[in-house]
């Protein structure tokens, strides 16, 4: 029988960004609804860490379980640039000189965890409906988003709630419709990958090895466990259809990406090729990540090429940083607005720096201290070595702190705006236009105070 359930947030989809904002406004007491239209354990690419998540999985309890569970990652060998000889990065060195115990991150299985993640989320306090499948979203008159109608069982049901959250990965169930998406041409790709299950590590036999492959792309190769390993090949929509020309098919072009390899190709045994997979892997980001109602998360809100594993630490951030939107919010209606902004403003500047970056490193012509140096600058690194900037930027170190510290109604920020409509009525009393406004500025600050969040 048709149902409708009413609660503070319905997350759709119950990925890695659902699960953690899910699970974490459960966590600081409000009703979540999770609705994942697969049933989990269900395959999913996307399967090295960085460890710049290590502080929200601690926040989440997850830490013993992953260190138990998936292969310790210590950092990244590359093959990339101008000099020919492989080069590694440590994840080590960008936690020491943040001082933090953290000391890797983990390559996973992400039906396990995904599903690991699923299950912390009804640990922590979240309803989760599996094989429910969202099918429209529920708006009043004004538009503001208050629900969504999805199936399961061959039903129809309603689930209504002050916000709707948009975890539904490349699905983008309401961000297609509520927003528009802008495509990175210039990172228009396709990824082809198989698994081995024997293989000879690289000397750092915990690393993620990415190469850059001198006919166009790049591989990586991900050590799951001492005998599994996932590499993938991942070239321009473009290329890969120049090649496939002439009934040439995407195993002879897998096959020749590890001929032109040098590490790759020393890993594996050509002939133990599998069966390929293959997915677009088109970067993009939403115009906005909010609006009346809704937030997005994860690939939803946007996405990047896969170079530096970045995706699950991006949409969890974002997650983590929406649930503490959220949750201000829903304490307060009159500083919804306000909350929703300041998430956006500061998740796009995540996804911009990794942007820049990865647009950046894309060109595999330079020496790696230029590949340093600008990561070095991109992340507005206070250290003298590039080498730590380097990885500090791309294991999402760096912008550990501003997530971390995220606080939606912040005094601080509150300040920052008092001061900007100061030194604007300052300018339009000299422009003779009369006040009044400060008494407005008051208010916020008087109200703020009243009503502090966290
Ligand atoms: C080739 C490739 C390699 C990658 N490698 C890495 C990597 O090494 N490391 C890394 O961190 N990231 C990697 N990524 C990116 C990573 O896969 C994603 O960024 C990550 O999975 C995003 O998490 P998410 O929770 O937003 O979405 P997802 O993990 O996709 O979860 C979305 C969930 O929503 C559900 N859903 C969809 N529609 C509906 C609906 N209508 N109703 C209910 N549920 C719905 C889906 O079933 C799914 O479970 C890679 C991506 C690609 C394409």
């Amino acid at each position: 029988m048709s149902r409708t359930e009413n609660v503070d947030v319905v997350v759709v989809g119950g990925g890695p960004a659902g699960s953690t904002v899910g699970g974490l406004l459960a966590k600081a007491g409000r009703t979540v609804l999770i609705l994942e239209r697969e049933t989990f354990p269900r395959y999913h690419i996307g399967e090295s860490m960085v460890s710049g998540m290590a502080p929200l999985m601690e926040e989440l309890g997850l830490i013993e379980e992953l260190d138990a569970r998936f292969q310790h990652k210590s950092g990244i060998t590359l093959r990339w640039g101008r000099d020919p000889e492989p080069w590694r990065s440590d994840f080590s060195a960008a936690f020491s000189s943040a001082g933090s115990h953290f000391t890797h991150a983990w390559h996973v299985t992400r039906s396990e965890f995904d599903e690991l993640m699923l299950d912390n989320a009804r640990k922590l306090g979240a309803m989760v409906h599996e094989a429910a499948q969202v099918t429209g979203i529920l708006r009043d008159e004004a538009g503001r988003v208050t629900g969504v109608a999805y199936t399961q069982d061959g039903e129809t049901h309603r689930a209504t709630a002050r916000f709707v959250v948009d975890a539904s990965g490349q699905a983008r169930l309401l961000t297609r419709e509520l927003t528009q998406t802008s495509w990175q041409e210039d990172l228009r790709n396709v990824a082809v990958w198989t698994y081995f299950d024997s293989y000879t590590p690289i000397e750092y036999k915990d690393d993620i090895l990415v190469e850059a492959i001198p006919s166009g792309g790049w591989v990586w190769g991900i050590p799951l466990s001492d005998t599994r390993l996932s590499m993938g090949y991942v070239l321009s929509a473009e290329k890969l259809a120049e090649q496939t020309r002439g009934g040439r098919t995407q195993r002879d072009v897998f096959l020749d990406c590890l001929k032109n390899s040098h590490v790759a190709k020393t890993m594996v045994d050509a002939e133990a090729l599998g069966e390929l997979r293959t997915t677009r892997d088109w970067s993009h980001v939403c115009d906005t990540f909010h609006g009346p109602g809704w937030v997005a998360v994860g690939d939803a809100a946007a996405f990047i090429d896969p170079l530096f594993s970045s995706g699950v630490w991006l949409g969890t951030s974002g997650a983590w940083l929406a649930a503490r939107a959220l949750d201000a919010a829903l304490g307060d209606q009159g500083r919804e607005e306000q909350a929703l902004e300041r998430f956006d403003a500061l998740y796009r500047q995540l996804y911009k720096d990794i942007l820049a970056y990865v647009r950046f490193f894309m060109d595999p012509t330079r020496l790696r201290e230029e590949y340093e140096e600008r990561a070095r600058e991109i992340a507005n690194m206070v250290t003298q070595s590039s080498r730590v900037g380097f990885i500090s930027m791309i294991s999402g170190v760096s912008a550990v702190a501003d997530v971390v510290d995220f606080d939606p109604m912040s005094l601080e920020e509150v300040e920052d705006v008092l001061q900007e409509w100061d030194e604007q009525i300052a300018a339009s009393r000299e422009a003779g236009e009369g006040g009044g406004e400060r008494s407005r500025a008051q208010e916020v600050k008087a109200s703020h105070k009243a009503h502090p969040v966290r």
